[in-house]
């Protein structure tokens, strides 16, 4: 199935897909062994910095992944380019991010139209965002939250031709989203919607920052201090009642992965056998994204 047509089936039937990033082998094993497990779509997400990362390799494993795997869906996470762009698609990515939310309305309109038009020709579903999401993911960042405007996105997505936009709604990157509780506009949520009848939309800055995950990570010498994220309440009202069918995940995997990292070599201080080190923070990591996948609706 082409990512667009995904899309569509979430929207019919109520659930978001989740969208993980990925930077190294032991989070896509996650991946894929929870879409095996659970028979379900996923999104591995690879952002501009892990694309530099895994370099050239990056080639032998999508095509190896989706060789066995048909559920997983690679997909280029804030594309900031079109050079960007055709790269992942070149790589075999089946969907990209064009992120031009940092340029004038104009210019973003002009950067994702470009990028459409050239995915378009290979099936691939581009995603273009609107707004602004503070906080810092990989080599994305901002200090200030732009919230989308729902007559520019109508306007954006006529323009562009784009299949699914990402909006700024409240959530922010990274592991401090909140000063106080966690809010959404959901006011704003649904004049985009009325504006975008029946249209893909997308949240990033999704985490849930979970107590217990902050709280292992803390106790091996961590200090991410008043970290907080968004209520799995909240996440799921979102990917279950309204137009958001994508969800991106990244800061929770971070943080689960590498406190569970941490405890295994805690607890085992003479293992010097990565595997086993990997083998249980991929564990632990399999039981969030499924946990994240029911949250999802799926
Ligand atoms: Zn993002």
């Amino acid at each position: 199935m082409v990512v667009k047509n995904l899309y569509y089936d979430a929207l019919s039937k109520g659930y978001a897909i989740g969208a993980f990033n990925f930077s190294n082998l032991d989070v896509l094993n996650s991946i894929i062994n929870v879409s095996e497990k659970m028979k379900c779509p996923i999104l591995a997400c690879v952002s501009e910095g892990a694309f530099k990362f895994m370099r050239e390799y990056l080639d032998g494993i999508v095509k190896a992944v989706k060789q066995s795997h048909k559920n997983i869906y690679f997909h280029l996470d804030h594309g900031k380019s079109l050079d960007m762009a055709k790269k992942a698609i070149e790589k075999g990515f089946e969907s990209v991010m064009i992120d031009g939310s940092s340029l004038s309305f104009e210019e973003n309109v002009e950067l994702t139209k470009n990028v459409v038009d050239f995915a378009h020709k290979f099936d691939v579903q581009v995603e273009g965002e609107l707004g602004m999401l503070k906080g810092i993911e990989d080599e994305v960042s901002s200090n200030q939250n732009i919230y989308s405007n729902p007559d520019q996105c109508l306007e954006f997505v006529k323009r562009t031709n784009v299949d699914s936009l990402a909006v700024a709604i409240g959530t922010s990157h990274g592991a401090y989203k909140f000063d106080g509780k966690a809010k959404l506009n959901f006011n704003l949520l649904e004049k985009i919607q009325n504006r975008l009848k029946n249209f893909p939309l997308v949240l990033h800055g999704a985490s849930s920052v979970d107590r217990q995950d902050v709280e292992l990570f803390n106790f091996y010498h961590g200090a991410l201090k008043n970290a907080k994220g968004v209520d799995e309440e909240l996440l799921n009202y979102v990917a279950t009642k309204t137009n958001i069918i994508k969800i991106n995940t990244d800061t929770d995997l971070r943080i689960c992965y590498l406190a569970n990292l941490k405890k295994s070599m805690f607890d085992n201080p003479i293992e010097i056998d990565m595997r086993v080190h990997s083998k249980f923070a991929i564990n632990c990591l399999e039981k969030k994204i499924e946990d994240k996948l029911k949250i999802f609706g799926y």
